[in-house]
């Protein structure tokens, strides 16, 4: 694997358009947005692996920076993530640091997850719409979980303008 020429960053879907939302102008409706009853598909682990390797391989700064995005995230569970964690540090090379972003529509967050973001270091980006008035006349629910008021980063090309880093990269 080429190191790159300089810093990168890649946005990864792991649960691909997945999302336990469907707003209204979300550009993932109608393209496998809704979570089938069997829950969400999700990158398997050989190839979660696989991309971890190569992309720490390939990064040329001493932080290695990771993107999780969707859909949603979350709708993968916490303890997918722990695995990511877990398959990162067994491919971090001596002296280099992994720092992880996640952008979330926020809904699926409890205490687990907290501790888990927190323990691990983890930026979250949470999207907001608005006004609840507002937010709930565009955003239906999905599985039967609570929305907050929020915009997604698909929307904006997930570039994660909204961000509100909740802490630094471990
Ligand atoms: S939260 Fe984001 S991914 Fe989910 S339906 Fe809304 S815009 Fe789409």
């Amino acid at each position: 694997m080429a190191v790159a020429s300089r810093g990168f960053q890649v946005f990864v879907k792991p649960a691909g358009a997945a999302c336990n939302l469907a707003c209204r102008y979300c550009y993932y409706l109608g393209k496998g947005a809704s979570v089938p009853e069997g829950g969400p598909a999700r990158m398997p682990e050989d190839l979660l692996e696989d991309y971890i390797a190569q992309h720490i391989a390939a990064s040329p700064d001493e932080i290695i920076r990771f993107s999780w995005h969707g859909g949603e995230p979350t709708v993968l569970g916490v303890d997918y993530f722990r695995r990511i964690v877990e398959i990162q540090r067994a491919h971090r090379p001596s002296g280099r640091t992994i720092a992880n972003g996640m952008q979330t529509n926020g809904t699926l967050l409890d205490e687990e997850w907290g501790r888990f973001l927190a323990a691990e270091g983890f930026s979250v980006g949470l999207s907001l719409d608005g006004r609840v008035s507002f937010t709930t006349a565009i955003v239906s629910r999905r599985m039967g979980h609570l929305h907050s008021t929020r915009r997604c980063a698909a929307t904006r090309s997930c570039g994660g303008t909204a961000s509100r880093p909740t802490s630094s990269a471990s």
